[in-house]
């Protein structure tokens, strides 16, 4: 039977848990245990999907087609393994389920309840996710206290009973924060914050507090004495340079040993950390640096682009350089002008997004790059403005426009397809998850992946346009990958420029820090040529 570790949140939110519960994942993946990771977000939404990239940052995707919180993007990287919907649990999830069985009859005139409808569904799906694992980590969203967290926080009360005290333990992620007036650091909101884990039944087996300034041992102690946790399960977590130095972190603290001590597991081998050693060696060290510009919209919030900017580093260690990512708002390319924004930087890279918001100022950048011969990797829209960019300025087929930016266009070079039309009401189908792709021998795409197919993740509604496609080839572009079994373009690319190649699909979704991804990697290998 699996065992499970919960990962719970004090004081305030913002504090890594994703990022802990990741690196536990590694250290026990490593460890030679199969691992899987849940995310639990207590929120309504039955998935991310619907939600403004502005508030939570990026919607991940997973290939069975799953749109969830970002930190599944995180798991995936740090265990290297592909997640799916099973991982990804919400209140909306848990809740359309319950009352969906409640209007069929299942609950036979019962009255269907939070506790134990609500938190037995929440916890069938625990067991469930068990299945076939060692150890399964579960992360619970929000901040213990949070009234939308309780119903989860019960179940994974509950679950002691349901899968034996012996295979659960809980880790409560707290901040000890410095007063810069007292010169001090504070144990008493995480004193609140156990107590109030404690009020409802749960008590934690492993504090990660996160510091700005290291511990003493005195102090470590109070917690434990005050907590009611052995010294050694009180954990340091500081500002590390990198995430990825996070397991390293953990590790040099036994906390690996501590959690299979309290299941009572063999603790076997040292885990072997020396990929991740240097991965990190790697991007403290680079000796030389690549600017990279990141035109889009949602540049203000850090974690919008968050997939993106890491396949960027993943790319940028394997080459041993350090990447640097210049953040542009395509707006701004559009009132302050390309030259403004753009120049001096080494490649541009135009990721993905909704709606007509900087759309313009996406196509001034590819017309920037395509001229000045500068690298440009487009990701899904970034790939449709360099196609109706191409369509306007090289083909000279005034108008052409992407249906989205314009529904009654002459031209839609990228469009809906008839049989998407008023399927929902946003106007069509979203094409989600993974779909297998043919490349064209010889192109830049196929030497860059080395291989004649590839599997890529998709998060889009619009296609480009075969009726356009004959003509624009005529012009010179290079259609260098198509969806397998279907007539849909995938991968665009320029064979008289130095590197321009778009994607409709999101590759930064597959990139892990031992494995960047293959357009990710050559596109900054091609930049540092331009250097
Ligand atoms: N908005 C575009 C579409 O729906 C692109 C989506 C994206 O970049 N993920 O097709």
């Amino acid at each position: 039977m699996a065992k499970y570790v919960f990962i719970t949140g004090g004081v305030v939110s913002s504090l890594g848990k994703g990022i802990t519960a990741a690196s536990i994942g590694t250290l026990l993946k490593k460890r030679g245990f199969r691992v899987s990771i849940i995310k639990v977000d207590p929120y309504l939404n039955v998935d991310a999907g619907t939600m403004n990239p502005f508030q939570h940052g990026e919607v991940f995707v997973t290939d069975d087609g799953s749109e969830t919180d970002l930190d599944l993007g995180h798991y995936e990287r740090f265990i290297d393994e592909s997640l799916g919907s099973e991982n990804t649990i919400t209140t909306g999830k848990i809740y359309s389920r319950v009352i969906e069985k409640e209007r069929r009859g299942v609950y036979l005139g019962g009255t269907v309840q939070v506790i134990p409808h609500i938190t037995n569904d929440i916890q069938d799906r625990l067991v469930a996710a068990g299945d076939g694992r060692d150890i399964v980590i579960v992360e619970i969203g929000g901040t213990v206290g949070d009234i939308e967290g309780l119903p989860f926080l019960e179940a994974i009360r509950q679950m002691s009973s349901r899968v034996g005290r012996e295979n659960v333990m809980y880790c409560h992620v707290t901040l000890i924060p410095w007063l810069e007036a007292a010169k001090e650091l504070k144990t008493k909101p995480t004193q609140h914050s156990v107590g109030e884990l404690r009020r409802i039944g749960i008590l934690p087996n492993l504090l990660i507090c996160r510091t700005s300034h290291a511990m003493t041992e005195d102090m470590k102690n109070k917690i434990a004495l005050f907590c009611t946790v052995p010294p050694e399960a009180v954990i340091e977590v500081m500002d590390e340079p990198t995430i990825y130095n996070v397991p390293m972190s953990l590790h040099r603290q036994s906390v690996d040993d501590l959690i299979l001590k309290t299941f009572s597991e063999p603790r076997g081998e040292e885990p072997d950390l020396s990929d991740w050693i240097g991965i990190v060696d790697r991007f403290m060290n680079a000796p030389k640096t690549v600017e990279i510009a990141l035109v889009g919209k949602y540049i203000q919030h850090k974690d919008a682009y968050l997939s993106v900017v890491e396949a960027l580093y993943h790319a940028g260690i394997s080459h041993n350089v350090k990447v640097k990512v210049r953040s542009v708002e395509s707006t701004d390319v559009e009132e302050k002008g390309v030259d403004a924004m753009l120049s001096g930087v080494d490649g541009i890279l135009i990721p993905g997004g909704f709606g007509n918001r900087g759309i313009e100022g996406k196509i001034a950048t590819v017309r920037y790059a395509r001229e000045k011969k500068l690298p440009l990797l487009g990701i899904c829209l970034g790939m449709q403005m360099m196609v109706i960019e191409f369509a306007r300025n090289v083909c000279h087929l005034a108008g052409a426009h992407s249906q989205e930016m314009d529904p009654a266009t002459v031209h839609p070079v990228i469009h809906l397809m008839d049989e998407q039309v008023g399927i929902d009401k946003l106007g069509g189908t979203m094409r989600l998850g993974a779909y297998n792709c043919d490349l064209v021998p010889g192109t830049r795409a196929q030497i860059a992946y080395g291989t004649d197919k590839i599997s890529e993740r998709h998060r889009h509604r619009y296609e480009f346009n075969n009726t356009y496609k004959q003509r624009l080839e005529d012009a010179g572009l290079k259609v260098s990958g198509v969806c397998e079994g279907r007539d849909l373009v995938e991968i665009v690319e320029l064979p008289e420029h130095p590197w321009f190649v778009g994607g409709q699909f999101h590759g930064e979704l597959k990139s892990r820090p031992t494995r960047p991804h293959p357009l990710f990697k050559a596109f900054v290998g091609a930049s540092i040529e331009n250097k």
